[in-house]
This record gives structure tokens, C-alpha cells and sequence, in this order.
């Protein structure tokens, strides 16, 4: 089964794609988990990302590609997999669409996650990330069980840099101009599905098994 969420940031993508990994055995890609991971390591990919990431703005198609391409080519990938962050613009979508085509496969279900403006700052103000395993929290709606402290690997949590509210506004504004329209194309291909993305966390997953299963 090969997934795509689509939301704006903080809508609760990852929040879903990962509890949707779990459930269905399949990957959960993260482009902004992987980008997060390079600076971390201090990759020359990393160095690069991070100079548009924390400014909100997208990392240019031709380096998210490349590396999606590459993890694409992965064995744990044949059975489908959950894309979380990707595509984030139309160029994006349709070399994913091309790629696909070559070997005959194509996206199953494009699940939006629909939640309005006002409801996304306060979620990205109090999200809390791990940086070691990719966990995320949030300090009032899921917190961990310890504070400061990821629940899965026991590693420090942080705020990510561009959960600033600055940077979120940007960042929903970019969302709006480039990623929208992804909304549109997944719904012309077929394959778009809507989840009201205000709900609880269990409420949002118990809707997305529903289309799922
Ligand atoms: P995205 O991957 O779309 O950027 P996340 O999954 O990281 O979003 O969610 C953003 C923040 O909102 C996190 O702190 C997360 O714990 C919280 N969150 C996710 N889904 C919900 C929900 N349905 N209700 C309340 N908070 C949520
Ligand atoms: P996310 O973790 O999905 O919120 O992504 C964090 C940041 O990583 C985004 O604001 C972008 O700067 C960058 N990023 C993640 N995925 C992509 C993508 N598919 N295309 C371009 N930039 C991306």
C-alpha cells in the first residue's frame, strides 16, 4: 500500500503516518525527519537544508528528489510504504508519479488532514520533538510520560527551530502557495481522501482505518 499524507505543517502528518507504519508494517518516510537527521550529522546535505528549513521555506526540489529517489530503492520499500512531507510541491508530485509509472505501481490513497490556520500555531508552539528517533509530542494534547525526556528512546526532547511562531506563519504561507495544490491533483488522480484533522489523534486514525481498510 503506497500512502501519501498531505496537511499543512502541524496538521498531525506525522502523527498519523507513524501509527499508520505501525498498523499496516509498512515504512514511514519523513523528507523533514531525514533533512533533520543530515544537519544532525553535519552532512553537506544537511548544511545545505538547513539554511532554507530555518527560514520556513521548502528545500529546493532537486536536492528533496534525490534523496527520495534513494530511499525509495530500499528493500523495506516493496511493500508500500507511508510519505510523510512529500510531495510538498506540484514538480515534486509528478517525478513521484513518473517514477512510479516506470515500474508499472502507482499511490493508492492521498490523505489530507485538514485543519484550519488558527488551530496549527498553538499545535507547532507546543511540539516537542526527538531528534534520535523521530518521536513527536506536544506539551498539552500528548505529552511524554516524563517531561524533556522521549518516551521511546529516553533521549532529550527539543523544540524544533522552525516552530517559532515566525517561522510557522511563513511556513503555513509556503504551504499554501506550493503545496495545496497537491490537493487538487491527488483529487484528479482519483486517489484524494479527507479526515477532519481538528479531531482527537485517535478519532483522526480511527477515520483513516476506515478509508484504509
Ligand atoms: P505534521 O507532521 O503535520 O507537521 P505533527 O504530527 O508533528 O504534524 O503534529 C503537530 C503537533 O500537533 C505535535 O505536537 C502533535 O503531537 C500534535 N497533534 C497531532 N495531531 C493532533 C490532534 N489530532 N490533536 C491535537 N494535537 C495533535
Ligand atoms: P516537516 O518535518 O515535514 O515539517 O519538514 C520540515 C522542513 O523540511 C520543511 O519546512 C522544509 O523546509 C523541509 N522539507 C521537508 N520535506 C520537504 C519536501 N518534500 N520538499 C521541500 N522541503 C521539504
Amino acid at each position: 500500500m503506497k500512502i501519501i499524507m498531505l496537511g499543512a505543517p502541524g496538521a498531525g502528518k506525522g502523527t498519523q503516518a507513524k501509527s499508520i507504519a505501525e498498523k499496516y508494517g509498512i515504512p514511514h518516510i519523513s523528507t523533514g525527519d531525514i533533512f533533520r537527521a543530515n544537519i544532525k550529522n553535519g552532512t553537506e546535505l544537511g548544511k545545505k537544508a538547513k539554511a532554507y528549513m530555518d527560514q520556513g521555506m521548502l528545500v529546493p526540489d532537486e536536492l528533496t528528489l534525490d534523496l527520495v529517489m534513494d530511499r525509495f530503492a530500499q528493500d523495506d520499500c516493496e511493500k508500500g510504504y507511508v510519505l510523510d512531507g512529500f510531495p510538498r510541491t506540484i514538480p515534486q508530485a509528478e517525478a513521484l508519479t513518473e517514477a512510479l509509472l516506470e515500474k508499472g505501481e502507482k499511490i493508492d490513497y492521498a490523505i489530507d488532514v485538514a485543519v484550519p490556520d488558527e488551530a496549527i500555531i498553538s499545535r507547532m508552539s507546543g511540539r516537542r520533538a526527538c531528534l534520535t528517533c523521530g518521536a513527536t509530542y506536544h506539551v498539552e494534547f500528548n505529552p511524554p510520560k516524563q517531561e524533556g525526556v522521549c518516551d521511546t528512546c529516553g533521549a532529550a526532547l527539543v523544540q524544533r527551530d522552525d516552530d517559532k511562531p515566525e517561522t510557522v506563519k511563513k511556513r503555513l504561507s509556503v504551504y499554501h502557495q506550493q503545496t495545496q495544490p497537491l490537493i487538487e491533483y491527488y483529487e484528479r488522480q482519483g486517489v484524494l481522501r479527507q479526515v477532519d484533522g481538528t479531531k482527537s489523534m485517535d478519532q483522526v486514525f480511527a477515520g483513516i482505518i476506515e478509508i484504509l481498510d
